[in-house]
């Protein structure tokens, strides 16, 4: 633990550096690094606290909300496919999964 009261004696000799300049230059340094490593444009899966790239698209109505062909668009995770499409699945929400992203550029089977 780094105790904050220490005491510090400063140079009485005119023309000394001024003590933490170098700390205010790494400072500076820090402060340009960008928040986020990844491009924040990258669509991200919609599961809760998920951060993966979405690699799928998970297209589904609920007809007690939604015109018959209005689709609602889940972007979803390798993983979190199957975790949302079930969630969907079960309350018969669920209409279509498609491959999004990279996938897409994939030449259709
Ligand atoms: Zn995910």
């Amino acid at each position: 633990m780094r105790r904050v009261g220490k005491r510090v004696t400063f140079s009485p000799s005119p023309g000394g550096f001024p003590r933490g300049r170098p700390a205010l230059i790494i400072l500076v340094g820090v402060n340009i690094l960008p928040d986020k490593l990844d491009g924040p444009e990258e669509p991200q899966c919609s599961s809760k606290g998920c951060r993966q790239p979405a690699s799928w698209a998970l297209r589904w109505n609920n007809p007690k909300l939604h015109a018959p062909d209005y689709r609602k668009t889940w972007l979803a995770c390798d993983e979190h496919r199957v975790t949302l499409g079930n969630f969907l699945e079960v309350r018969g929400f669920l209409r279509e999964v498609a491959p999004f992203g990279a996938a897409s550029d994939a030449p259709l089977a």
